[in-house]
């Protein structure tokens, strides 16, 4: 690819670290970023990793040039010698063993135009093992939703969702997580007197704002909905005209409700029976209320009915298909939606068609020359299980999952297995330890291509700096990739790839590179549309029908009992830092405001072990350990303590476990018995 396809000049980009997309420009000979007025930070508004976010695009660790495996560690190659190592290494697999023993693990912090070329080179190759680290934060959102209204994305826009009356925020916490989101759109709106309902079994900023918080027990959301839902058709809050003519089976759930027995969910989801009566109140008499979801429920062996019974409350009292209503996930990077819209999934091709059905094949066929096998791969945790075996080689994008896949130690064991493994980052990352080459790519702002945010904007990325050294540019390496190891030539111009996306996912259909550079085009997007659809299911659900089905949804117990001797490990993130922690722990101002985990522990959970404020402890599962000092606090329920997922030093999936939910093959990371102990 020529330079001038990727003219550099000082203008601005998309912060990479969350999938709010905020608009970020650089400050000329400061290192540091600013936000600018862009689609959703309407005001320039950026939050503390935005301002930090060039400090990993100038780090002195960036590799610059590429490295082959030598011992123990790594000799510097040319690109020539990287490039044909790979061809060799991995065609020999692919005539060994054919194209399925090669897995493929896009990123969620890539480019629309990345991903798609990543995911075509393997379907070309003759394999849908490809998957993206949605696959660990969403899948089981993604799932319910595309089942219920058949799109699993956010239901409405950040920008209507202001004129709510409630905001049923559960597993999420925007404050610290979309912090630009929360403070631009939803807390005007609790300011001005709408109302917040946080269910989290942590207390944290969201909470400070909330008007009912509800500590549920890890694992025990669908009692605690199934409740919210028996409560809102006990006291008559069933939005009846909604539901007749919106929805079908609403007499089986309500035989089901009339079996709930709210006092006894209540306890078993380990809630106050008033605190949770007053919130389904809240939610059933608010005209518009919105609901917000996050991994605090996506994140369990149960994800996916997790998500069936949030579904539930929104189709019961008519909150879909306006504006302050609806169903929204909120995504972790800035291209989490987009990775999958894309196609890097194992089952669905670009704009979710689906591998198994033939005219969605010939479809992909009709562009590419090549028909996509037509038996879904392997996911990301799958593919893991089965290095060593099932695959003999994989490709990792500018992603980490030797430290974000639980029950560490196994995977590192199984990443060891791998006859070949290509890294392809900006770091010598904890996955690239295992790499037999490792090839030096590019960061947000050398890119040019888009991303999709939280609420399905398109948006432009923009080249502000060149990769240093021989560092290249991800779009360049994935098509050089393909050109290698298929007999196919791929387009190597960000506005290129992008215009043959439109060709053929059916959500991209209408939309133009101009278009999105204009300021931004959302999915879906009908003709004659200039910035799509901002509110799905208005008069007709995505999946073409009118009506969405209501559903009984059972509890489903976690997998792993917790002992009366242990508590209950959740994990999640903090302000300043983002997922493994790979880019922002060397940001030297994001780590001065946060540089270790601490283990928030409830002070008579605490109390019981001996242990003070501060002190060093032990925190084991029966897969690993990690030692970190307690932080004493009554914000985590008691029975539950809570890490990040953030640190090298305190790496907790060590020990969380891989029960996958059946549906989505999320794993449980929300549910893990620990003990602990002084260290
Ligand atoms: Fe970046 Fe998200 Fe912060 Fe916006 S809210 S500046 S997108 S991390």
């Amino acid at each position: 690819m020529s330079d001038a396809e990727h003219a550099v000049e000082p203008r601005e980009s998309v912060c990479p670290f969350c999938g709010v997309g905020c608009s970020l420009s650089y400050v000329a000979q400061s290192g540091k970023s600013t936000g600018v007025e862009g689609p959703i930070n309407t005001k320039g508004e950026i939050c503390p990793k935005g301002a930090a976010a060039f400090d990993v695009v100038e780090h002195d660790d960036r590799l610059t040039e590429p490295l082959l495996r030598d011992g123990d560690g790594f000799a510097p190659v040319s690109w020539e010698e990287a490039l044909g190592r790979i061809e060799d290494r991995l065609g020999t697999i692919v005539s060994a063993h054919g194209p399925d023993a090669v897995g493929f693990f896009a990123s969620s912090n890539c480019t629309n135009e990345e991903n798609y070329v990543l995911q075509k080179l393997a379907r070309v190759l003759g394999t849908n093992n490809v998957d993206n680290c949605a696959r660990l934060c969403h899948s089981s959102t993604v799932a319910a939703m595309q089942d219920r209204f058949g799109a699993g994305a956010m239901t409405n826009s950040l920008s209507d969702l202001g004129e709510a009356d409630a905001f049923l925020v559960t597993g999420a916490n925007p404050a610290e997580q979309h912090p630009v989101a929360f403070r631009s759109y939803l807390l005007p709106a609790v300011r001005d007197g709408a109302t917040l309902i946080h269910i989290d079994p942590r207390a944290n900023d969201t909470t400070d704002a909330a008007d009912v918080h509800l500590p549920v027990r890890p694992g025990h959301d669908i009692p605690l909905l199934n409740a919210m839902a028996a409560v809102i058709v006990e006291e008559g809050l069933v939005d009846e005209g909604f539901v007749d003519r919106r929805t079908t089976g609403v007499e089986d759930l309500r035989t089901f409700l009339d079996e709930v027995d709210v006092a006894e969910n209540a306890d078993l989801a380990g809630v106050d029976e008033s605190d949770l009566r007053e919130a389904a109140r809240a939610y059933g008499e608010a005209d518009r209320a919105a609901a917000f979801t996050g991994m605090g429920i996506s994140q369990h062996r149960c994800g996916t009915q997790n998500v069936h019974a949030l579904v539930n409350l929104a189709l019961l009292t008519g909150n879909v298909g306006r504006r302050g209503t609806g169903v929204n996930p909120l995504r972790g990077q800035n291209n989490v939606q987009g990775a999958s819209d894309v196609g890097t999934l194992p089952s669905v091709l670009p704009g979710y068609r689906d591998v198994t059905d033939p005219e969605d094949r010939q479809a992909i066929a009709d562009e590419w020359g090549v028909e996509p096998p037509a038996e879904p791969g392997l996911t990301e945790v799958e593919m893991t299980h089965a290095f060593g075996d099932e695959i003999r080689g994989a490709v990792v994008l500018g992603e980490n999952p030797a430290l974000t896949e639980p029950d560490g130690n196994s995977v590192g064991a199984k990443f060891e297995e791998l006859d070949f493994l290509v890294v392809i980052d900006l770091f010598e990352t904890e996955t690239a330890q295992y790499a037999d080459v490792v090839l030096p790519g590019s960061a947000w702002a050398e890119k040019s291509g888009t991303v999709t945010n939280t609420d399905r904007q398109v948006l432009r990325m923009r080249p502000m700096t060149d990769p240093p050294g021989e560092a290249r540019r991800d779009l360049n390496i994935v098509t050089a990739l393909g050109e290698r190891l298929t007999d196919r030539s791929f387009r190597t111009a960000p506005e290129a790839v992008f215009d043959e996306l439109t060709r053929v996912s059916p959500i991209h259909g209408g939309m133009s590179y101009a278009g999105v550079e204009e300021g931004g085009q959302r999915w879906p997007f009908p003709a004659g549309a200039d910035s799509g659809t901002q509110i799905l299911h208005r008069d007709r659900f995505a999946s073409g029908e009118r009506t969405a089905p209501l559903v009984p949804v059972e509890h489903v117990p976690p997998a792993e009992d917790t002992a009366d001797d242990e508590l209950t490990l959740i994990t999640g993130r903090i302000i300043t830092h983002f997922n493994s922690g790979a880019l922002t722990r060397r940001s030297e101002t994001l780590s001065r405001m946060a540089d270790q985990d601490a283990l928030r522990i409830h002070p008579d959970a605490a109390a019981e072990r001996g242990i003070d404020d501060g002190d060093e402890v032990r925190v084991a599962s029966e897969r690993g350990e990690v030692t970190v000092p307690a932080d004493v606090t009554p914000a985590v329920r008691p029975g539950t303590v809570f890490l990040t997922f953030h640190f090298e030093d305190a790496p907790v999936n060590r020990i969380t476990g891989d029960a996958l939910d059946p549906t989505a093959k999320i794993p449980e990371y929300k549910h893990t018995p620990v003990s602990v102990e002084p260290a």
